[in-house]
Order: structure tokens, then C-alpha cells, then sequence
């Protein structure tokens, strides 16, 4: 088969979920955590082929991200205190809108609930009107209802008004940037209830989506498990600053497991309440967000669906290149751009098809206030369109809130070339009454004053030239605290400083890798045309689980023999491989390993034993060449781990004609 003829033998099955998840199941990619005690929603354990493409892709993105951009990996504690939550904004912010069933006990969650419901009756539409679905969309639609067991009210074919569909539409391009008040609107307006009966349900309330626990036996204090790895990089930048020797731009890494108490999991990996995270904190200059590398990745074209089209209640998305997005200001910033190409050229390498890629932008009301800007990286799956990387320009927020909590400063100080002049704020304090009236908490009132902020000087100076006297609070001590100018003086300086002193803005790339992992394998999925239960699993090489597969054709001892010499070398050359010597038919071994991606496969013959030549198969075309093992093996190698492809790499090797597998 040629490259054009295996491109359309891969699209002339139409894709069936169903299978994709009987080959996940049966090769044991992942299954359900604690299935021999009922299983919980959400948790998964990885098999061995699950688990080796993880390491694969963990192992791409270390040297896509890490290795290439020069980034400071760290490894933080996933037992997190309130405080640090408190002070994230976690603890008081992190949920989503639940609403109840009072009748049933049922939870939904309130924006999925709406969604689906307008989904269903826009299908409904779709077939009063007599627009044929196509037949992928409803043998997808059939197997979902049998799994969930008659649960849902089926799809009833209503005709809608075009007001209305049109109105749907909008609402469903919107539907990630609702309050919870706004949903409970659309709830009452389009009469959204319970799927299943009908009935009115409780108004959304949030939940927060945190796991919470005590840390250490006294039960005094609380934590929770972290809902994402970022949180950890940002208290120890202060120490990777100096690690950097003190220069900016730099990034931070971290790869590891996050929690998520998720209302309603669903959709297999796609949302499950533990899973690994790999997320990148680039420190940058607020005044200076321009990209040295920027050129390198300027022409790349991508898929952009900004704020405004969504507003517009449209999904279509406008294709360009990356500079083109930078320049037009729909993309913030250069490293916000850089960083959207960078993602888009991982996702390429470890098999995400680039059709169903896209970057959505996050709308006014959806984005985290201090965020300058944010884009999604989605990928389109059977489920629909996924996030699965965030990309957001948090600005200062994060190292400010730290700081102003921990009176830590974490800033960049930076030597000017030309001196400048700045006026600011500043506070003395007479010490040597502080002791006499403040005692053991002298420190910390101290601690307070030195840490005002600009603003909060300004006004502190205000108060004291108005009343004499300023009063504030200071946290851990019970009553209010008056201070008069005998204490305090606070006078605006106008002084030469040789120094610049900033917060640095953080641009944040953050992966799900069970999202991303779970949209390659419905990428790569297809299926013989000549046979619709031959399913394969187009892995790149690069990311397959397993590379090869040695199989010698007979359990003859001369054919054992071979294998046992070529398994020696595959073992030195450090190349993942399994020997299938079982005893059922060749074609069989290879449609084994179709499903599980290994994209080579060696066989062993009695010509091998005489004269040490093996031939090679590639998976997706069933092509074959023959050659010595040391040929093979360095074809294997280019094409795995050199990006040669396998026209190039084989091209000194004998065709090798067999009958049809
Ligand atoms: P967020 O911090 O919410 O932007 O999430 C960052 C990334 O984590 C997302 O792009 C997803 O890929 C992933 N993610 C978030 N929640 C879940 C979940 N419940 N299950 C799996 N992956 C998730």
C-alpha cells in the first residue's frame, strides 16, 4: 500500500467508539481503579501498554519542553496546606455549579446538564426536519444509551422554532463562560430538569472541587490535595530565581499527579478526579513580553477561535499563522504565541491528528479576572471538542498574592543601565516604642507596616495627616491597632534608584496528559477496510507503547535460536520489544499487535537461520523489506527515534513479497 493508499484505508471505516474501547479493554491500556469492589467514578488504573505510552509521551514533552527550552524542573508535595489554597484563591474559587435532584438525590452539574439537554433537542430538531445524521453519529448515539442503561430520556424528533435553534446555538458557542446565577436562568427559561423525569431541579450552587484532608494526627491542620502543580512552582520561585543566577525570562516545570472531586465524571479519561498534569510557568517581564525564539515557530498555521466569534454564537474558526495572531493582537502577546505553537508542535509529534486541533480562546467572563489572556488547546474526540491544554497569561497575580501573605518579597531585581528617578511612598517607623507597647508581637506589627503596599501607603498617609493616627489589623491579634505620629511617619521620596525591582508576570501552559493520551487514541484508531474487526492503533513510532515485535515463524529450535540473538541486540540497542513465539498463525500475531500500535514487526524464518536476514513489517501498510538484523535495526532506529520516515529509512533494504496477511 502507498502513503495515499493507507491515508484512505485509515478514513474508509467510519470510527466506532465502541470498538476503540473494546481494543483499550481487552489490551489493557487502562480499566476502572477498584473494579473487583464496584469500581468509583473517575478513578482508572494504566495497564503495561497504558503505562509505556505515558512514559512515552511524558518522555516527548520532558524534551520538547524541559530539555529544549532550558526549563527548572521541580517536583512539589501534593499534600497542600489551607493557607497556600486560601491564598491561591482555590479555596474560596475553585468549584463548579452543582444543582440537585430533591426528589431523586441526583446530582448534575449545572453547565454539562445544560448543554446536553439543548444538544438533545437540537438533534431532535435535526431528524423532525428530516436532515439525516450520519451513520457514525448514530450507532454512537445508540451504544451511549445502552451503557447508560435507559437512562436518559431518549431524543424525541420536536421540530423547534429557528428563533429557538438559532438561540440553542448561542447558547451552546457561550456555553463555557455562564455564572451560576446565569445558568439557573437558562435552566427556568428553556425548562431544563432532570434528563430523565421532567422534574424541576434546586438552583446551581458551587461546589468546590477540592479533596480535603487533615495533615498529621492532631487533626489541626488542614490541607488538600493539590488541584494542580502550579501552586508549588510559584513558592519556591524566589529559590529558582537564584538557582537561575537572577536572570529573567526563565520557566519553571513540573510533572505529576493532580485531584479533582468532579461532580460528575464521565467520558473515561476525559474528566476523572485524579490525574497527571504537566504544567510549565514561564516568568516573564510585564514591560517586555516579546519571544527570542518567536521566529523559529512564526509561520506555523493554526486553528484560532476567538472570543469575539463565540460571542457571535459561531464556531467557525479562522485559520493563520502565529505571527499573523500576534501581530492582530487577537493573541495577547509573543510568548503567549510562541508557547500556542510550541503546544500545537508536541501535540503533532505524539500523534494528535492536526484536522482535529484547535485554539479557543477563553471569553471575558469565563477567564480568572487577573488573567491577561487565556487560549484552550482543544481536540476534537467522539465526546465532542475537549480542552486539553490550557495556555493563560496570569499576569502578576499569583507571586503578588504569595507575597502580600507571606510578606515574602517575589520580585526581580534588575540592575539599570541609566539610573532613573522614582518617587514612591515610604514608611519609618520609631522603633523603640514599638517594644514597650507591641511586646512579643512587636515583629509582626512591624512586619504589617513595612509590607503596605503603594495604594495602601497612600492611604495610611492620608489617614495619619487627616486624624493624627492610623488604625489597622493585623492578623493573629485580637484587637484593632491605633498608631499616631510619634510611631509612624509616612512621606512621599523622590530618590535615584540604580535598581529595577518587578513582579514578573507568569505565562502558564498547563497539559491534562489522560485527555491528551485518551484524544490520540481515538485519533489513531481505524480499521481494516478488508476486515472491520482488524483494528489498529497508528501510534508514531516514536510514542508506541512497544516498537517491535519479534516473531519467529516456527517453535523450531534453529528459528529459537535466532530469536534469542535477536532479542540480544534489541536488549543492547535499548529498543522496546516483545517476542510472540505462541503458536497461532502469523496474520493473527500481527493483528494482535495492530491493536496494541507497535508499528514494527520482525519476523524470523528458516532463510534466517541460514543467512541471518530477517524481514521487517510496517504496521500500517503491511509492507515488508529484508535485510541483516544489524540493517533492520538501524532502519527501526532512524524511523523511531530520528524522524526518518519509512520510505528513506528501509530504501537500502529488499522489498519482500509475501501472500496477503
Ligand atoms: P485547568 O487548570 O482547569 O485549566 O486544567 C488544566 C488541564 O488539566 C486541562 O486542560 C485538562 O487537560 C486537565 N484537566 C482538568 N480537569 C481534568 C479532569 N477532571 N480530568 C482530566 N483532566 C483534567
Amino acid at each position: 500500500m502507498s502513503v495515499e493508499e493507507v491515508a484512505q484505508a485509515k478514513n474508509a471505516v467510519e470510527f466506532s467508539r465502541e470498538n476503540l474501547e473494546s481494543v483499550l479493554k481487552r489490551r489493557f491500556f487502562f480499566a476502572p481503579s477498584f473494579e473487583l469492589y464496584g469500581g468509583v467514578s473517575g478513578l482508572y488504573d494504566y495497564g503495561p501498554p497504558g503505562c509505556a505510552f505515558q512514559a512515552n509521551v511524558i518522555d516527548v514533552w520532558r524534551k520538547h519542553f524541559i530539555l529544549e527550552e532550558d526549563m527548572l524542573e521541580v517536583d512539589c508535595s501534593m499534600l497542600t496546606p489551607y493557607e497556600v489554597l486560601k491564598t491561591s484563591g482555590h479555596v474560596d474559587k475553585f468549584s463548579d455549579w452543582m444543582c440537585r435532584d430533591l426528589k431523586t438525590g441526583e446530582i448534575f452539574r449545572a453547565d454539562h446538564l445544560v448543554e446536553e439537554v439543548l444538544e438533545s433537542r437540537l438533534k431532535g430538531d435535526q431528524e423532525a426536519r428530516g436532515l439525516t445524521k450520519d451513520a457514525n453519529a448514530n450507532a454512537q448515539e445508540d451504544a451511549d444509551k445502552k451503557k447508560r442503561k435507559k437512562k436518559v430520556k431518549e431524543i424525541k424528533a420536536v421540530k423547534l422554532d429557528d428563533n429557538v435553534v438559532k438561540e440553542y446555538e448561542e447558547i451552546l458557542a457561550k456555553i463555557d463562560g455562564y455564572s451560576g446565577q446565569e445558568l439557573g436562568e437558562l435552566m427556568i427559561k428553556y425548562n431544563i430538569g432532570n434528563p430523565v423525569t421532567g422534574e424541576a431541579l434546586e438552583p446551581p450552587m458551587a461546589f468546590n472541587l477540592m479533596f480535603e484532608t487533615a495533615i498529621g494526627p492532631s487533626g489541626q491542620l488542614k490541607g488538600y490535595l493539590r488541584p494542580e502543580t502550579a501552586q508549588g512552582q510559584f513558592l519556591n520561585f524566589n529559590k529558582l530565581l537564584e538557582f537561575n543566577n537572577h536572570k529573567t525570562p526563565f520557566a519553571s516545570a513540573s510533572i505529576g499527579k493532580s485531584f479533582r472531586n468532579e461532580i460528575s465524571p464521565r467520558s473515561g479519561l476525559l474528566r476523572v478526579r485524579e490525574f497527571l498534569m504537566a504544567e510549565i510557568e514561564h516568568f516573564v517581564d510585564p514591560l517586555n513580553k516579546t519571544h527570542p525564539r518567536f521566529d523559529e515557530v512564526k509561520n506555523i498555521k493554526l486553528r484560532f477561535l476567538p472570543r469575539e466569534v463565540q460571542q457571535s454564537g459561531s464556531t467557525e474558526p479562522i485559520e493563520t499563522t502565529i505571527e499573523d495572531a500576534v501581530a492582530t493582537k487577537m493573541v495577547d502577546n509573543q510568548t503567549l504565541g510562541y508557547f500556542i505553537a510550541r503546544i500545537y508542535s508536541f501535540l503533532m509529534a505524539i500523534g494528535v491528528d492536526s484536522n482535529k486541533l484547535r485554539f479557543r480562546q477563553h471569553m471575558a467572563n469565563e477567564m480568572a479576572h487577573y488573567a491577561a489572556d487565556c487560549w484552550d488547546a482543544e481536540l476534537k474526540t467522539s465526546y465532542g471538542w475537549i480542552e486539553c491544554v490550557g495556555c493563560a497569561d496570569r499576569s502578576a497575580y499569583d507571586l503578588t498574592v504569595h507575597a502580600n501573605k507571606t510578606k515574602e518579597k517575589l520580585v526581580v531585581r534588575q540592575k539599570l543601565e541609566e539610573p532613573v528617578q522614582v518617587t514612591k511612598w515610604e514608611i519609618e517607623l520609631t522603633k523603640k516604642l514599638f517594644g514597650p507597647k507591641f511586646r512579643k508581637d512587636a515583629p509582626k506589627v512591624e512586619s504589617f507596616l513595612l509590607n503596605l503596599s503603594q495604594e495602601e501607603l497612600e492611604a495610611k498617609a492620608k489617614e495619619l495627616k487627616a486624624g493624627g493616627k492610623i488604625v489597622f489589623e493585623v492578623e493573629g491579634m485580637d484587637s484593632q491597632i491605633e498608631l499616631d505620629d510619634k510611631f509612624v511617619s509616612i512621606e512621599q521620596v523622590t530618590r535615584t534608584e540604580h535598581v529595577r525591582e518587578f513582579v514578573p508576570n507568569v505565562i502558564e501552559p498547563s497539559f491534562g496528559i489522560g485527555r491528551i493520551i485518551y484524544s490520540v487514541f481515538e485519533h489513531v484508531f481505524w480499521s481494516r477496510p478488508e476486515d472491520s474487526a482488524r483494528a489498529v492503533l497508528s501510534f508514531p513510532p516514536l510514542v508506541a507503547p512497544t516498537k517491535v515485535l519479534l516473531v519467529p515463524l516456527s517453535n523450531h529450535p534453529d528459528l529459537s535460536s535466532v530469536a534469542h540473538q535477536v532479542s540480544k541486540v534489541f536488549r543492547k540497542e535499548k529498543i522496546p520489544f516483545k517476542v510472540d513465539d505462541s503458536g497461532v498463525s502469523i496474520g493473527k500475531r500481527y493483528s494482535r499487535n495492530d491493536e496494541l500500535g507497535t508499528p514494527f514487526g520482525v519476523t524470523i524464518d528458516f532463510e534466517s537461520a541460514k543467512d541471518g536476514t530477517v524481514t521487517l513489517r510496517e504496521r500500517d501498510s503491511t509492507k515488508q523489506v529484508r535485510g541483516t538484523v544489524e540493517e533492520v535495526v538501524k532502519a527501526i532506529r532512524d524511523i523511531t527515534y530520528n524522524g526518518v520516515t519509512w520510505e528513506e529509512g528501509t530504501k537500502s533494504l529488499k522489498p519482500f513479497e509475501t501472500q496477503s496477511e
